[in-house]
C-alpha cells in the first residue's frame, strides 16, 4: 500500500484515484477547482472506439492555410500563440509521416481495443451502467468525393478490424429521419457509443471516490520536484510515495517540474447544447466534411467540435459555438437553435495523438495520465488500469513504451 497524490480531479484523475483506491492505497486527490467546469464536463459524450486515426497525417500540411483562412472553420491558431507551440507543430508535422501514422494508429488501437472491458465495471461500480447507450455512430458525408478523399483513414480503420459499413444516402435517412436529402453517403460505426451527460459520468466517478474515502483537496500543485511530496501554490505539501500527474491540458508544467519534456497543448473545442433542439437523433452524427459532431445527450442534443489553438488564458471565442449550431442545420433542416448553452473546454492534446501514460522515464515514484486529446472519456477507465499496473510494477495489460512521455525527448 502507498501513499498516492493525484493532481487533477478531471474524468482521468478520478478513474485513477478509484482503481488505486480500490487497490488499497491511500489516495489523495489535488485540484485548485475540484467542482469547477473542465474539459470533463461538457464534451461530446462518445465512447469513440473506432477512433484510431491520429488529427495528423500524409499531406495534411497543405490543408492547414484553407482551414487557418477560415474564421470559423474546424482548426485555428491564434498567431500570438503561434510562436509559443513551434515544437508542438513540428511533431505534428512528424507525426503525419506514413510510418509514423501507422505506428499511431496502432498504439491507439492497443488502448482503445480495451475501452469496454476497463469502462464497463467503472460504469457498474459507480452506479452509471444505464447511462451507456451502444448505439453505435454515423458519419456523414453530404458529396461521395469528400468520402473519397477521407478513403485512407477508413483502409487505416478497417486495418484495425474496426466495422465501417457504407450506407447511401436514403439508408442513412432511414436510421436517422432528422437527416437532410443532401447527405449522399454514410459511414456506420457500430462499435461506438455514447453516454448520457459527461457531466454526470464525472460526478459519479467522484461521489464514488469520496465514498471510498479519498480525500479530494482544493490546491493547485505548484511542483513535484522533489520525492516524497508534492508542493501546492499556497505552500502546503501533500506527504506520497508517488504522484500520479492527471493534470489535463495543465499537465507539462508538473512533468517538467520532475525534469520530464512533454509536448501538449490546449486544444480549444466548443459546443452548443440544445435542451429543445426539434430534431431527434438515436445515435452520434458526425458531419464528416466540417469535423464536427452531434450528440443525442440526456441533457439535450450536444452539437460540437472544433480545434482552436490559443493558449491556456486566452479568453473563449463562443462565436464558434454559434457557428457550428449555424452548421448543423445544413445537415438537419429540423433543428432548432434556441436556447443553447455554450461550452468551451481545452483538449489536453500531444502532437502524436497519443496520450501520455505510464511510469516518468526520470523518476520510479512519478506517473503520467494526461494527454488524450479527443478520446479522455474514453479511455479514462483504461488509463486508469494501465497506471494501476504501473504503479504495481507488474506486467501491464498493453506495453507502455508508445506512450511514454520519453518520446519527446
Ligand atoms: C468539444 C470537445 C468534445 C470532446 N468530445 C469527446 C468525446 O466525445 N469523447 C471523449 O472521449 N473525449 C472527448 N473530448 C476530450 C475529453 O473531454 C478530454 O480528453 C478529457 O476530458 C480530459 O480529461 P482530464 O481529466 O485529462 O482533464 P480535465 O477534465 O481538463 O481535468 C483536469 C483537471 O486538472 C486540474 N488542474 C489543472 N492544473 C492543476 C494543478 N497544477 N494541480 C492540480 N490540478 C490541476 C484542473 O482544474 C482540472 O480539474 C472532448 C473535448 C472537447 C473540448
Amino acid at each position: 500500500m502507498a501513499r498516492i497524490a493525484i493532481a487533477g480531479a478531471g474524468v482521468v484523475g478520478l478513474a485513477c484515484a478509484l482503481r488505486l483506491a480500490s487497490e488499497g492505497h491511500a489516495v489523495t486527490v489535488v485540484d485548485p477547482d475540484p467542482d469547477g467546469d473542465k474539459c470533463s464536463w461538457g464534451n461530446a459524450g462518445g465512447i469513440a472506439t473506432t477512433e484510431v486515426v491520429p488529427a495528423s497525417g500524409p499531406g495534411m500540411l497543405w490543408r492547414v492555410p484553407g482551414w487557418l483562412l477560415d474564421p470559423l472553420g474546424p482548426v485555428s491558431l491564434r498567431p500570438s500563440h503561434a510562436p509559443h507551440m513551434l515544437p508542438w507543430l513540428l511533431g505534428w508535422l512528424r507525426a503525419g509521416q506514413a510510418s509514423e501514422v501507422e505506428r499511431i494508429a496502432a498504439a491507439l488501437a492497443a488502448l482503445l481495443g480495451r475501452v469496454y472491458h476497463d469502462l464497463l465495471p467503472v460504469l457498474g461500480e459507480i452506479g452509471l451502467a444505464s447511462h451507456l447507450h451502444r448505439a453505435g455512430a454515423l458519419a456523414v458525408y453530404s458529396n461521395a468525393a469528400a468520402l473519397r478523399g477521407d478513403a485512407g483513414a477508413w483502409a487505416l480503420r478497417r486495418r484495425f478490424g474496426i466495422v465501417c459499413e457504407e450506407l447511401s444516402g436514403a439508408q442513412a435517412r432511414s436510421l436517422e429521419p432528422a437527416l437532410a436529402p443532401k447527405i449522399a453517403v454514410a459511414v456506420r460505426m457500430p462499435d461506438w457509443s455514447h453516454v448520457s451527460d459527461p457531466k454526470a459520468i464525472w460526478a459519479a466517478l467522484l461521489a464514488a471516490v469520496r465514498a471510498r474515502g479519498v480525500p479530494v483537496l482544493r490546491g493547485q500543485v505548484r511542483d513535484i520536484a522533489k520525492p516524497g511530496r508534492v508542493r501546492l501554490a499556497d505552500g502546503q505539501e501533500v506527504a506520497c510515495d508517488a504522484v500520479v500527474v492527471a493534470a489535463g491540458a495543465w499537465s507539462a508544467a508538473l512533468a517538467r517540474s520532475a525534469g520530464d519534456r512533454a509536448l501538449l497543448e490546449s486544444e480549444r473545442g466548443y459546443n452548443l447544447t440544445l435542451p429543445a433542439p426539434g430534431v431527434s437523433l438515436s445515435q452520434e452524427v458526425i458531419f464528416a466534411e466540417r469535423q464536427f459532431v452531434a450528440t443525442p445527450l440526456a441533457v439535450g442534443l450536444r452539437i460540437g467540435g472544433a480545434a482552436e489553438f490559443a493558449g491556456l488564458s486566452a479568453p473563449a471565442n463562443y462565436a464558434r459555438s454559434r457557428a457550428l449550431a449555424r452548421l448543423a442545420v445544413d445537415y438537419l433542416p429540423g433543428l432548432a437553435r434556441s436556447g443553447g448553452t455554450e461550452w468551451m473546454g481545452n483538449r489536453p492534446a500531444t502532437p502524436d495523438s497519443l496520450p501520455v501514460i505510464g511510469a516518468s522515464p526520470r523518476r520510479a515514484d512519478v506517473f503520467y495520465a494526461f494527454g488524450h486529446g479527443h478520446l479522455g472519456l474514453t479511455l479514462a477507465a483504461t488509463t486508469a488500469r494501465l497506471v494501476a499496473d504501473a504503479v504495481a510494477r507488474r506486467p501491464s495489460a498493453v506495453p507502455l513504451a508508445a506512450y511514454s512521455a520519453g518520446r519527446f525527448g
